[in-house]
């Protein structure tokens, strides 16, 4: 599966649940990754970690259940900058653990496991790079109204900003020197059926088809692939979707995402499409198929799981 954060973890929920003695390995977005205050944080891995680990905030969606905020008020108490990320108590200890590790020499992907090893998520886990690839808002200069002027962190332009400065274009940067980790591209490779989650198509599955290698991989499998989509009667379910696609210049459709992701026989990524039931899609060269596609809880998802994969034809 490709997987970004929210979405991908809640769905990854159902596909573990629906396939429970098959080994599923989850490729993720670290687009979101960012160092702060001298730690590496890796939110889309991180939600994918504690959701299956049993260990995530429901309500919020990300985070600790269960999590305080000293060492965020502390830092506040210093003027320490940026003071825009909350950085939960429980959490920094992820953070404290991944970047001893990564100053340490292991690999991102090397990191991840040995975290897993703790939360025990059931499915395997993989960075979709070890190389720094991080996603970035191209938007206007706020002081002169420049257009397109200033690029952004990801998470400055969410979080910060809350995703109201309008984004000109997306920029993976260091995308040119990043390769797809060596085990996300033999898991591709080797899988019966490829699962594209409801993820952000922009900043989840996007920036991590932006690794050198991810489409590549994507094109080669012998699998199928199959995509659900994010968008659900014209909306996002959660989050900012809609500002991501408006962007590049895609509707907030579910046709127009699958059209963006495109036909794998016409050199994009997908072989079926599953749609929300009323949701219309005609996309050439691509199955689509309508289906319930709200993860209210684990059965429904795992339903979800179960249509995609038929789709497939495994
Ligand atoms: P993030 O990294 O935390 O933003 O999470 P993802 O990129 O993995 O997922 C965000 C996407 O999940 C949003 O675009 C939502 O529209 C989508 N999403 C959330 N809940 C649902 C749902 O119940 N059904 C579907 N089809 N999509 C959902
Ligand atoms: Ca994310």
């Amino acid at each position: 599966m490709l997987v970004g954060g929210v979405g991908g973890a809640r769905f990854l929920l159902g596909v573990r649940a629906a396939y429970p003695d098959s080994p599923i390995t989850a490729v993720v977005n670290v687009g979101d990754d960012i160092w702060l205050h001298g730690l590496r944080i890796c939110p889309d891995l991180d939600t994918c970690m504690y959701t299956l680990g049993g260990g995530i905030d429901t309500e919020r969606g990300w985070g600790h259940a269960g999590e305080t905020w000293s060492v965020r008020d502390e830092l506040a108490a210093y003027g320490a900058d940026p003071d825009w990320f909350g950085l939960g108590d429980k959490d920094t200890a992820t953070h404290l653990v991944r970047s001893r590790m990564l100053r340490a020499g292991y690999p991102l992907s090397d990191v991840t496991a040995a975290l897993c090893h703790r939360w025990q998520p059931g499915v395997t886990l993989l960075p979709v790079t070890d190389d720094r690839v991080e996603t970035h808002v191209v938007v206007d200069d706020p002081a002169t109204g420049e257009k397109a002027r200033k690029a952004i962190h990801f998470q400055e332009w969410w979080i910060r900003h809350k995703g109201e400065l309008p984004a000109r274009r997306f920029a993976s940067i260091g995308a040119d020197e990043a390769t797809i980790l060596p085990a996300a591209r033999d898991a591709i490779a080797g899988a019966d059926v490829v699962l594209i989650a409801p993820s952000n198509p922009v900043v989840s599955i996007g920036s991590l088809l932006d690794v050198p290698g991810a489409r590549e991989a994507l094109r080669a499998t012998g699998a199928k692939v199959v995509g659900l989509s994010p968008i659900v009667d014209g909306r996002p379910l959660r989050g900012m979707a809609d500002r991501c696609l408006s962007a590049i210049g895609v509707d907030t459709t579910a046709a127009a995402v699958g059209r963006h992701y495109g036909a794998r026989s016409t050199g994009g990524i997908l072989d079926g499409w599953l749609v929300h039931s009323g949701d219309p899609a005609e996309i050439p060269g691509v199955e689509v198929r309508s289906v319930p596609l709200l993860m209210t809880d684990v059965e429904a998802t795992a339903q979800m799981a179960r249509d995609a994969v038929g789709l497939a034809g495994v």
